[in-house]
C-alpha cells in the first residue's frame, strides 16, 4: 500500500456539524481533509431539510438560554442563502396566563429585543400570525434545509479533499500524529488535528481510545401532511412556523390548492430504526391539534403524504460536547447536536476552529461565550475533576458586550 497522505486537519463526518466546522477552517485559510463513511454530504441525520431555528426562550437551564440566543445569531450570520427566515411563534403554554409586563421582563433579563421576541396577546398573534393564541412571536425565526446547508459548506475549495465511502474504523496516536483506519485495518490519512463530528459513531470511536462519553441515539419522526383544499382543517393552517410542544413549518399551498404541512417530530429515546410507523405520524397529528388550538380537528384531514426519520445523537445532560479531548492531545469533539443542530454547527464551528488553530480563546467574548459556556459545552465536564476546568480553557473575559457579525442580507 503507498503511504497515506498526511493532513494537518482531519475532520471525520460530513453532516451540518462536520461540515460547518470544515467550512469555518478553509475562511481562516486552513487547509481541511474530511472523511465520510457515505458516497457524499448530509447523507445521515442532516439530510434533514426542514430544520427549524430560533433562540429558546422556554424553561431551560440559564446557560442552555444563553448559549442559543449565541448560536442563533451566529447561524443566522453564517447561513445567507439557504436561510428561510419566516418568523416563528410560540404559544403560551396552556396552564399559564399571558402577562405581557412578566413576558417583556423576562425577555429583556434573556437579552432578547422587539427584534428578536416580542409578546403578542391572541388578538395582535391572530392579526400577525393567523394564530389566535398567546405567546411570543421570534420575527427572526427560521427553517434551514441542512443538506443544501451542508452541501453549501463543503462546495469545492481549492484546500478542501474529500474522502468519500471510508468508514473510520479506528485511530490510533503514533508519534503525535493521529492515524485513522479503514474496515480493513489500513492507514487511510494521518493527522495532526483531528476533529471528530460523527454524531452517534463519535462514540465507538472514542473508546477506541479509552475514552467514554454518554451519548445515546433518539429516533425523530417528522411528517409531511396534505390537506385537501376545502377540508376544515385549512382554515386553522398557520403562515408562519410554530414551535411548542412539537414543531411545524408555515403551511404552503400547492398548484392544485392542496396544502403541504409539516409537523414533527416524535421523540424515540434509545431507538435508531429509521423506518417510518404509523403511530408516529398519529403522534404528530395530535401534537398538529396541539399546536394550532384544534382539538376537534379531524385525524383524517391530515393525510401523510411523506416524512423524514432521523437518529439525533443526545448526551445526558443534553447539551453538545464541543471542544478538545484535554486527555487526547490533537483531537477534538462536537457530537451531540441533539434536536439543534442548525444552532449548535453554528456554535461549533466558531469554539472548535478557535482551538484547532490555538486561538485565544479569550477572542470569542466578541461572540458572547463567557468561560462558564465553553466549560458547559467541553466534553471534559463528563470526565473527573474536568469541570475545574476554566483555566485550562483559557482565560475568558465573563463581562465583555457581545458584538456580532451583521445578519445576512439575502435570505
Ligand atoms: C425528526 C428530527 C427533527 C429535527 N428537527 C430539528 C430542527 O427543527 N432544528 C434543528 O436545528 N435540528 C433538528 N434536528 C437535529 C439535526 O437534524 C441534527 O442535530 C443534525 O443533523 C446532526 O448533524 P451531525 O453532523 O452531528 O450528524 P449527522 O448528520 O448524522 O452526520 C454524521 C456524519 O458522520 C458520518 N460518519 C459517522 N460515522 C463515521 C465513521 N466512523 N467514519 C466516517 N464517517 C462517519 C456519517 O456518514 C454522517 O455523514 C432534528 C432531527 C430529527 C431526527
Amino acid at each position: 500500500m503507498t503511504k497515506p497522505q498526511h493532513h494537518e486537519i482531519v475532520v471525520i463526518g460530513a453532516g451540518i456539524c462536520g461540515a460547518t466546522i470544515t467550512n469555518e477552517l478553509l475562511e481562516r485559510g486552513k487547509a481541511v481533509c474530511i472523511v465520510d463513511a457515505a458516497p457524499s454530504p448530509a447523507s445521515a441525520c442532516s439530510s434533514h431539510a426542514y430544520a427549524i431555528a430560533h433562540p429558546h426562550i422556554g424553561k431551560g437551564s440559564p446557560r442552555l438560554l444563553r448559549l442559543t440566543r449565541i448560536a442563533f445569531l451566529l447561524a443566522q450570520s453564517r447561513w445567507g442563502k439557504v436561510w428561510n427566515q419566516h418568523g416563528i411563534f410560540q404559544p403560551t403554554k396552556k396552564d399559564k396566563v399571558f402577562d405581557r409586563a412578566e413576558m417583556l421582563d423576562y425577555l429583556s433579563a434573556l437579552e432578547l429585543d422587539g427584534s428578536m421576541a416580542l409578546p403578542l396577546s391572541a388578538d395582535e398573534a391572530s392579526e400577525i400570525c393567523g394564530i389566535a393564541q398567546s405567546g411570543v412571536w421570534l420575527p427572526r425565526g427560521a427553517s434551514l434545509n441542512l443538506s443544501d446547508a451542508t452541501n453549501q459548506a463543503l462546495k469545492n475549495h481549492d484546500r478542501l479533499s474529500c474522502i468519500w465511502n471510508t468508514r473510520v474504523t479506528r485511530l490510533e496516536n503514533l508519534n503525535n500524529q493521529w492515524l485513522l483506519f479503514n474496515e480493513k485495518n489500513e492507514v487511510i490519512v494521518s493527522a495532526d488535528k483531528l476533529v471528530i463530528a460523527a454524531a452517534m459513531e463519535s462514540k465507538a470511536l472514542l473508546n477506541g481510545i479509552g475514552i467514554r462519553v454518554p451519548l445515546k441515539p433518539v429516533r425523530g419522526q417528522l411528517s409531511i401532511f396534505s390537506i385537501e383544499k376545502n377540508d376544515p382543517w385549512v382554515e386553522k393552517l398557520p403562515n408562519v412556523g410554530i414551535s411548542g410542544d412539537g414543531y411545524c413549518l408555515p403551511a404552503e399551498q400547492m398548484s392544485d390548492g392542496s396544502y403541504r404541512w409539516i409537523v414533527g417530530s416524535t421523540f424515540d429515546e434509545g431507538e435508531d430504526d429509521l423506518s417510518s410507523r404509523g403511530v408516529s405520524d398519529d403522534f404528530n397529528r395530535e401534537q398538529a391539534k396541539g399546536l394550532v388550538d384544534y382539538s376537534q380537528g379531524k385525524r383524517e384531514g391530515l393525510q401523510s403524504s411523506g416524512d423524514f426519520v432521523g437518529v439525533r445523537c443526545v448526551a445526558g445532560d443534553r447539551l453538545p460536547m464541543i471542544g478538545a479531548l484535554t486527555q487526547r492531545p490533537g483531537i477534538y469533539l462536537a457530537t451531540a447536536l441533539g434536536s439543534r443542530g442548525v444552532l449548535w454547527s453554528a456554535l461549533a464551528a466558531k469554539l472548535i476552529s478557535a482551538q484547532v488553530l490555538e486561538e485565544d480563546l479569550g477572542l470569542l467574548t466578541r461572540f458572547g461565550f463567557a468561560a462558564d459556556l465553553v466549560a458547559a459545552l467541553a466534553p471534559a465536564r463528563f470526565f473527573a475533576g474536568a469541570l475545574a476546568a476554566p483555566a485550562a480553557l483559557g482565560a475568558l473575559a465573563s463581562n465583555s458586550k457581545p458584538v456580532f457579525p451583521s445578519a445576512p442580507k439575502t435570505r
